[in-house]
């Protein structure tokens, strides 16, 4: 019975000073493992005599309750314990701002080139494209423009060979489509163009969108009917336009396309140089030589053309009064977009 009584003393002496699960599992082996000090004494139970047996097995059998009640009691103890320590490490403070990650925007021009495309294609066009290195002959001598005609002054060219130049209008994709397709054609042809020219309204590469409608009965009021719907799609129902004529060696005849000004409403301002009319756009009649130097037949097929710059539709759009902004990548201005 002593040495019962010390056992137990020692386990509660002994369980005081356990801290963490790893102390308690060394407990747990000492007294009540395979070869432990309360495993041996239960083992020994059956060499008592039979008369101190019942009283010494009651009282060992309370020690039993009591050494692995405790280890229950302190093992669940230690793992809330542990499970605090590790939520407290493992703390994330969720009022803490988070890292700002920049998100790239559509560039201006892109912007509005998506909604010229759009406007035009809800209206039948399809897109077309050509190559930006292009042949003298289709940038010039396909659209009626030889080698000596004065109309190449008009035009700051970049030339790659005598032969070959960096397109300076979209307009050569005309020639192409319709040496590939034939009537009814309706197509807008948007893309980079390049002239030798940097200033506040011009830089040395911009975009245009070139359009072209042919049949076998096109005329000038189906001309400024798709025109007049495109501007008071783009600048709004009500904007006053104008047809002036022009001069194109690919049109006759031709004309400017001017708009109201959207920043005076008409009564004269610096960007429009105070005469209230702002110019968008240059089109005409397809000049029968282009047809005939596309292979279509100029008696049969009627037709029309119009190209407008980009970069002068965003500056309108956006109040931006140089050009260079939006080719210097500072992200002050295009965040704004
Ligand atoms: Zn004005």
């Amino acid at each position: 019975m002593d040495d019962l009584l010390s056992l137990k003393q020692a386990f509660i002496e002994e369980s005081a000073s356990v801290s963490d699960l790893s102390g308690l599992q060394g407990l747990r082996v000492k007294y009540t493992g395979k070869k432990g000090l309360l495993t041996a004494r239960l083992k020994a139970l059956s060499a008592v005599s039979p008369e101190q047996r019942p009283a010494y097995g009651k009282v060992l059998n309370e020690i039993k309750e009591y050494i692995e009640g405790f280890l229950k009691d302190r093992e669940a103890q230690l793992k809330e314990g542990e499970k605090d320590r590790r939520l407290l490490a493992e703390r994330i403070d969720i009022t803490i701002p988070g890292r700002h990650t920049p998100f790239g925007r559509r560039h201006p021009i892109n912007i509005i080139l998506a909604e010229i495309t759009d406007i035009f294609v809800s209206m039948g066009f399809g897109i077309a494209d050509g190559p930006e290195v292009e042949l003298d002959h289709y940038n010039f001598e396909s659209l009626n423009i030889p080698k000596d005609h004065p109309a190449r002054d008009m035009q700051d060219t970049y030339y790659v060979s005598d032969e070959v130049v960096l397109r300076t209008h979209t307009s050569p994709v005309q020639v192409r489509v319709m040496e590939q397709r034939k009537p009814p054609l309706r197509i807008i042809a948007p893309g980079k163009v390049y002239r030798c020219d940097a200033d506040v309204s011009h830089t040395p590469m911009f975009h245009q969108v070139e359009g072209l409608m042919v049949d076998t009965a096109v005329t000038f009021s189906d001309l400024k009917g798709i025109l007049e719907l495109f501007v008071h799609s783009f600048f709004g129902k009500g904007t006053p336009v104008r047809f002036r004529p022009s001069y194109f060696p690919f049109t006759e005849p031709s004309a400017e396309v001017d708009i109201g000004c959207i920043f005076c409403g008409g009564k004269g301002c610096r960007v429009c140089k105070t005469t209230g009319w702002l110019e968008v756009l240059g089109c005409g009649m397809v000049n029968p030589r282009v047809f005939e130097m596309a292979g279509y037949d100029p008696g049969a097929y009627t037709g029309f053309a119009f190209g407008m710059g980009v970069e002068r539709m965003t500056m309108l759009r956006y109040s931006i009064n140089d050009i260079r902004l939006f080719y210097e990548d500072d992200l002050r201005f295009l965040g704004q977009f």
